[in-house]
């Protein structure tokens, strides 16, 4: 019998099983898909907010704010891209100067730091692309840009090394009560626990519709983006938001944490798992975005992909807790920014529902990771050295070495596709978009597996690249 079963790891699962790994407890996490972050948290804007957004007293003000900080040291303990880079949002009429006033005294409110209301000339100075017509804008300097996937990747597999199980390809499929807790059928097995976590995104509504009365609906929401290649990456040196209108609730343009630009998104109500995008839908985006830097070169996009945002009939995040099963759902944004703090206030709601915390003798909370390109020529020097498959350049774009794949696939949570290659160490991520080092990848994956070619995915399970021949 598990003491407590996590269903579905994304930043939250992730960051909760990362949090409960300090205790005696005998943790599952349960996952649908083939890796972990393949739901909204592969697919966002990869801004830790400020939290001047969220209305005053809401759990989502108090856990945005809160995570700011301790998603900076969580990222440093983990080795995790992260850059504080500060955001600002513009305004472009008297109207929007009224709203961008508003969001300072909420932001004073929620208690973030070094807000201030920046003049035309003054946004100009720190910001030269942006368009002439901006009246003033709040500049937030606690706002970051990080690498999301590799995030909860990070926190899952500290998870994992302090014993947590994750089982990937195990949907959770029926949940029925016990006398001393739930049962869970999962990817076609039952399993026995005291607790339940629901962290499972857009289908957390439908994981809670199964254990309990029906009490909200998740409403998915399609966000579509464009990624620009890094001779774009220094068009803003801030992460760049607009006011809301009424044809939206405006485009962001941001460098990102790898130094190319992302652009987007745009709010559309889809079914879960939508993650298509279209020509209208791009063409809007690319219009609302030039509003706010009218010089994007939009000839170096490299790849548009969407998110489904997990919105709900709630205004607010739904932490609840019934009878050993706890709601942590409708994780819409600013949820990648609090999932730290969301992960500490699901910790302490257990503690006040009689759930046991004893923390272990030992464990461990941090993460090394090698980045070859980011090395000092001695550095790189001596891990050639030690092995010369750092030595093998796999990864043009991005200068990632055979080493370093290699040391992806024999981590604790073990890569088997393609893009699970690329969210560990940024093979594939550059401006070819792994039509170079792809071909390289199946094969480095397949040896170190001891598969076959054919069995090595693309994505998600079923997204084969090579075909055996059916004559
Ligand atoms: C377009 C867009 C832009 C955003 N921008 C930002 C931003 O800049 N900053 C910010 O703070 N937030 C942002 N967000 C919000 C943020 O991405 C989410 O709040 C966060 O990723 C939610 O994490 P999650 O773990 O709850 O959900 P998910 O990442 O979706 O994870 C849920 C997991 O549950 C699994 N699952 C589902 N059903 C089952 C089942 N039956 N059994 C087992 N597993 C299951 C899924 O496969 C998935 O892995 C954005 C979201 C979108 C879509």
């Amino acid at each position: 019998m598990y003491d407590v079963a996590i269903i579905g790891c994304g930043v939250i699962g992730s960051s909760i099983a990362y949090r409960l790994s300090r205790f005696n407890l005998k943790t599952v996490v349960l996952e649908k898909e083939n890796d972990v972050a393949m739901g909204a948290t592969r697919a966002n804007s990869a801004i830790i907010h400020a939290g001047y957004d969220p209305a005053e007293g809401t759990l989502m003000a108090k856990l945005n704010v809160r995570s700011v900080e301790l998603t900076k040291d969580l990222c440093q303990k983990l080795s995790v891209p992260y850059a504080q880079i500060g955001s600002l949002v513009l305004a472009f009429s008297d109207e929007e100067s009224a709203h961008v006033q508003r969001l300072y005294e909420r932001g004073i409110a929620n208690g973030v730091p070094g807000l201030k209301v920046l003049t035309y000339a003054e946004t100009k100075a720190i910001e030269p692309n942006i368009a002439d017509n901006v009246t003033c804008a709040l500049y937030a300097p606690t706002a970051a840009v990080i690498n999301p996937w590799e995030y909860a990747l990070a926190l899952a597999e500290v998870a994992v090394v302090n014993g947590v199980e994750l089982r990937l390809e195990a949907a959770v499929e029926a949940i029925s009560k016990t006398d001393n807790g739930y049962v869970i059928t999962a990817g076609g097995k039952t399993i026995e626990t005291k607790y339940i976590i629901n962290a499972a995104g857009t289908e957390a509504g439908m994981i809670h519709d199964m254990a309990l009365p029906h009490t909200f609906d998740i409403l998915p929401n399609k966000g579509e983006y464009y990624l620009l290649d890094k001779s774009e990456g220094t068009r803003t040196n801030h992460v760049v938001f607009q006011c809301p209108s009424k044809v939206g609730k405006g485009v962001l343009v941001s460098p990102t944490v790898h130094g190319n630009l992302i652009v987007g998104p745009n709010a559309v109500d889809c079914e879960a798992g939508d993650t298509s995008t279209s020509a209208e839908d791009l063409a809007f985006v690319r219009s609302m975005a030039v509003k706010s830097i009218p010089s994007i070169d939009f000839r170096q996009n490299i790849r548009n992909f969407a998110g489904v945002r997990p919105n709900s009939t709630v205004d607010d995040f739904i932490i609840k807790a019934h009878d050993g099963f706890f709601d942590v759902a409708g994780i819409k944004s600013p949820g990648l920014a609090s999932a730290a703090g969301i992960a500490e206030y699901v910790e302490n709601l257990m503690q006040d529902n009689g759930v046991v915390l004893a923390e272990k003798a030992e464990y461990t909370d941090t993460r090394e990771q090698p980045r070859f390109k980011e090395m000092t020529h001695e550095e790189r020097a001596a891990i050639v050295a030690e092995n010369p498959l750092f030595g093998r350049v796999i990864c043009r774009c991005e200068t990632i070495t055979e080493g370093e794949i290699i040391d992806a696939i024999h981590r604790p949570i073990i890569p088997r596709t393609v893009d699970a290659i690329k969210r560990r160490c940024c093979a594939g991520m550059g401006r070819c978009q792994g039509g170079f080092c792809g071909p390289r990848v199946v094969e480095i994956l397949a040896r170190e597996l001891g598969c076959s070619r054919q069995d090595i995915d693309k994505d998600k399970t079923g997204s084969y690249i090579v075909r055996k021949r059916e004559d």
